[in-house]
């Protein structure tokens, strides 16, 4: 009669919850909404509420990483995923809901439930033993955000801010672009050929700068102007209002870069920093924006070397708590320095509705392990779900670290060669084998 804490009935405590319950635990669920509590973006007392978008995007597990998490989780019986496809709406391959029947479906399968209490309250401090999960997302509210971040350094949790949109390596064009640090400078590990580096003229830079002031912008709501800013993230297109001239003498700044195909600095640069491990996706230094996506897609596309880029993340602005989980967590989502604490969730560094579910699902999976004493290896780093721990766990950069939603960048590419027409398939058809294998290996048949 294990008992375990679940703070935050969002999205990724709701599925913790289940998973736990569905294996005989004893939960209790605390959640601040229905006590008198509201964050700025949540409208109902529903568990799983879906604050912005009613879509878990794509569907398809066979060409899509988030499709292909989707099918990973119904592998785990997931809560989430089974009371999605109740609420469905007609969506083509995107699974969509209704959210309003999602959210009391899952609410309704939690309450009924003999193993989970489900209490009404805010939770201002993170308990000092006992198993617990933490999984009050991006709007965590204030007092425990605090402690959070005394826990853990107080710069480790982000009260966020602005993020740059990230580009998969192998859609930019290298007959155009190079490779080189500014004055061939050596880092630590660096050999002076650590950016990639997008050359503009004159004309394509004036060009540019328009294109930033004249792309539509998302508007702020009241909250998100009252969220404190950082000087260093300023959005481009506001540094683009302050003079044709600032980001010249910013992020594009060109001096100490010589284009090989000139031999000449360039009259602008655009220069891309690798985000992961694997240097399979790179982000674009300085260019956090809120535009909208699509004035991001095509404007971005016409720096010289992106015209085909592909962005795993589009830039943003919203504000968004997360920690800094490679240095923080251990590879089963427990805090190094308080190891009864797990943390789930976007809180973890995952982005979205599905990726949230499914860290919480793996919180709750590694806490089943851990009690029980029959050890639960991480899913391999060639599945979506392993994938995405292993990004959040230590795959990216700490001091870069920012929310990631899955993507086919965070895997490991396919061995041998694979036509480009092919390689989503290729990546789908090992995970699905390596997922499968995995389930086995570990057991988890008997208790999926
Ligand atoms: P949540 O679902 O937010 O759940 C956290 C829960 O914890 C909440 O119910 C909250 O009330 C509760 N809580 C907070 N603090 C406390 C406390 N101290 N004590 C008790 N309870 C507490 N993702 C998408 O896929 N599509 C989108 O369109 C999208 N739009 C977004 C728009 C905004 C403005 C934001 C902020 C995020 C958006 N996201 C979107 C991301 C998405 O919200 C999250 O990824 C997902 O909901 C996070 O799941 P979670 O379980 O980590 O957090």
């Amino acid at each position: 009669d294990h008992h375990i804490h679940i703070i935050g009935g969002g999205l990724a405590g709701s599925e913790a919850a289940w998973q736990l319950a569905r294996a005989g635990f004893s939960v209790r669920l605390s959640e601040m909404r229905g006590s008198g509590e509201m964050t700025p973006a949540h409208q109902t007392d529903s568990l799983a509420e879906l604050v912005c978008s009613n879509s878990f995007r794509s569907d398809d597990a066979t060409k899509n990483a988030v499709g292909l998490l989707h099918q990973e989780m119904r592998d785990l019986d997931s809560l989430v995923m089974a009371q999605a496809h109740e609420a469905r709406v007609p969506a083509g391959s995107a699974l969509a809901v209704d959210r309003d029947i999602f959210s009391a479906r899952v609410t309704q399968a939690l309450s009924a439930h003999p193993g989970i209490t489900i209490v009404r309250e805010r939770v201002d401090t993170l308990p000092l033993s006992g198993p617990t999960i933490v999984a009050t997302g991006p709007l965590t509210a204030a007092p425990l955000a605090e402690t959070i971040g005394a826990a853990t350094g107080m710069d480790a949790l982000a009260f966020f801010d602005a993020i740059a949109p990230i580009v998969y390596r192998d859609s930019v064009d290298m007959s155009i672009c190079w490779m080189q640090s500014r004055w061939d400078k050596v880092g630590p590990d660096g050999d002076g050929k650590d950016y990639i580096n997008c050359p503009m003229d004159k004309a394509q830079y004036d060009a540019f700068v328009q294109g930033l002031l004249d792309g539509e912008k998302t508007e702020f709501k009241q909250w998100e102007k009252d969220t404190p800013y950082f000087e260093g993230c300023m959005p481009i297109e506001v540094m683009a209002s302050r003079g044709t001239e600032t980001l010249r003498h910013g992020p594009m700044k060109p001096v100490g870069l010589d284009n090989p195909r000139t031999g000449r600095w360039p009259y602008a640069v655009v220069q891309l920093r690798q985000d992961n491990a694997l240097g399979t996706l790179w982000n674009m230094v300085g260019f956090q924006t809120k535009l909208k996506h699509g004035a991001q897609v095509e404007l971005f596309r016409t720096i010289p070397g992106l015209e085909r880029a592909e962005f795993a993340r589009l830039g943003g602005l919203h504000r968004n708590t997360f920690i800094q989980s490679p240095k923080l967590l251990d590879p089963t989502l427990r805090l190094k320095s308080a190891p009864h604490i797990r943390f789930a969730g976007q809180m973890t560094g995952c982005e979205g509705y599905v990726e949230s579910s499914a860290i919480g699902l793996l919180a709750a999976r590694f806490a089943i392990a851990e009690l029980t004493g029959r050890p639960l290896a991480p899913p391999p780093v060639t599945t979506a779900m392993g994938a995405l721990l292993s990004h959040v766990t230590g795959g990216a950069d700490a001091e870069t670290f920012q929310p990631m939603n899955v993507n086919f960048g965070l895997f490991p590419p396919p061995e041998g060669k694979v036509r480009k027409n092919q390689r989503k398939e290729a990546y789908t058809a090992r995970a699905r084998t390596d997922f499968s294998e995995w389930i086995r290996a570990q057991g988890l048949l008997e208790t999926a």
